[in-house]
C-alpha cells in the first residue's frame, strides 16, 4: 500500500529520533513528503494545504503506538483523515420515500454522462429495480440514438423524442413513460457542452424545477484533473448537486481530482466509472482511493 510514500516517510524518521511522541519538528518533515505525493497526484493546491494542516493537527503529540513506527503511524493518521474527507456516511445513493426516484445526470460533454447513465440503469436493475432512460439532449441527435444503444445493452426502456426542442417537455413526458411503464427509477441524460455556460445551466434548472429530481449525479472524468474540481465547483453553485460519478478512473490517474472535488464542494462521490463496458460501474470505496491518491 502507497510504498514510495511509505518508503520516504522510513527515510524521513531514520533521520530523526521520532520516539514517544510524534513531535512538530517529525512531523513537518514528513508532511513535506505527503505534500508532494499529493500533488504529484493532482489534488488541489488549496486542498493539500488544509489537509496537510489538519493531520499535522492530529498527528502532533500523539503516541506512537506500541506496534507501529513512527512513520507507520504517521502513514496511519494520513490514510484514515484522506478516507474520513472522501467517505462520509452519504456516499449511499437516495431513494424517494415515494418509491418513484428521480436521477438527474449533469455534467460537460465527454465526461461520460450518457455510458454512466445506462450503466447506473444496469446496476440499479440488477439490485431488482426497475429503471427507465429519458433522453433529454435536444442538440446532438447523436447522443440520443447512443442512449437508446445502452440502454438495449442492459436491457431497460428509453424515453427518446427526435423532434421536441422542449428539453423540460422531454423530461415530464419521460417520467409518464416511466410511470406507465411501471419504473420505479428513471434517469434523465441532460445534454452537456463543452464548456461550462449560462445557457446550459438555465436549461438544467429548467429541468430540475420542473421534475424535481431526487438526487442530481454529477458525472467528471477523472482525468481532467484540476479541471473537475472547476466544473464540479460551478455545477455545484449553480444546480446544486447531490453526489458525484467520477468516470475514467481505469485510466493511469492517481485521481487527485476525487479528494479535489470532495473537499471542494462537500458532495459525496457516489460511484466510479472503471471502464468502458456496461458493468464498468463500481459503488465508491473511499479506503481504495485514499491508497490509490497516497501512491
Ligand atoms: P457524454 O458526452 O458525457 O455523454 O460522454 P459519453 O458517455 O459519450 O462518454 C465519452 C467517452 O468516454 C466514450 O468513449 C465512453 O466510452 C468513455 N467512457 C465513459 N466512462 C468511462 C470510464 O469509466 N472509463 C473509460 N475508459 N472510458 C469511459
Amino acid at each position: 500500500m502507497f510504498s514510495s510514500l511509505s518508503e520516504k516517510l522510513q527515510d524521513v524518521f531514520k533521520k530523526l529520533r521520532g520516539k514517544g511522541k510524534l513531535t512538530e519538528k517529525d512531523i513537518k518533515e514528513a508532511m513535506k513528503e505527503v505534500k508532494l505525493a499529493l500533488l504529484e497526484a493532482d489534488v488541489n493546491y488549496k486542498v493539500v494545504k488544509d489537509f496537510i494542516n489538519t493531520v499535522t493537527q492530529k498527528a502532533v503529540g500523539e503516541e506512537v503506538l506500541e506496534s507501529l513506527t513512527p512513520a507507520q503511524q504517521v502513514i496511519k493518521i494520513v490514510y484514515d483523515e484522506m478516507v474520513n474527507l472522501l467517505g462520509g456516511s452519504d456516499t449511499k445513493l437516495t431513494f424517494s420515500p415515494s418509491g418513484f426516484s428521480i436521477y438527474m445526470m449533469v455534467g460537460l460533454q465527454g465526461s461520460g454522462k450518457t455510458t454512466t447513465a445506462g450503466k447506473l440503469a444496469g446496476l440499479l436493475k440488477k439490485q431488482g429495480k426497475n429503471p427507465s432512460l429519458v433522453a433529454c439532449d435536444i442538440y446532438r441527435p447523436a447522443a440520443i440514438k447512443q442512449l437508446e444503444v445502452v440502454a438495449q445493452k442492459v436491457g431497460v426502456k428509453c424515453y427518446a423524442d427526435y423532434t421536441s426542442q422542449d428539453a423540460v417537455k422531454i423530461a415530464k413526458d419521460g417520467i409518464e413513460f416511466a410511470k406507465s411503464n411501471r419504473s420505479d427509477v428513471v434517469i434523465i441524460d441532460t445534454a452537456g457542452r463543452l464548456h461550462i455556460n449560462q445557457e446550459l445551466m438555465d436549461e438544467l434548472k429548467n429541468i430540475k424545477n420542473a421534475v424535481k429530481p431526487t438526487e442530481i449525479l454529477l458525472v467528471v472524468d477523472a482525468m481532467t484533473g484540476q479541471d473537475a474540481v472547476n466544473v464540479a465547483e460551478a455545477f455545484n453553485d449553480q444546480l446544486g448537486i447531490d453526489g458525484i460519478i467520477m468516470t475514467k478512473l481505469d485510466g493511469d490517474t492517481r485521481g487527485g481530482a476525487a479528494l479535489s472535488v470532495k473537499a471542494i464542494t462537500g458532495k459525496p462521490i457516489k460511484f466510479a466509472g472503471v471502464g468502458e463496458k456496461m458493468e464498468d460501474l463500481e459503488v465508491f470505496h473511499p479506503d481504495r482511493m485514499a491508497s490509490r491518491i497516497l501512491g
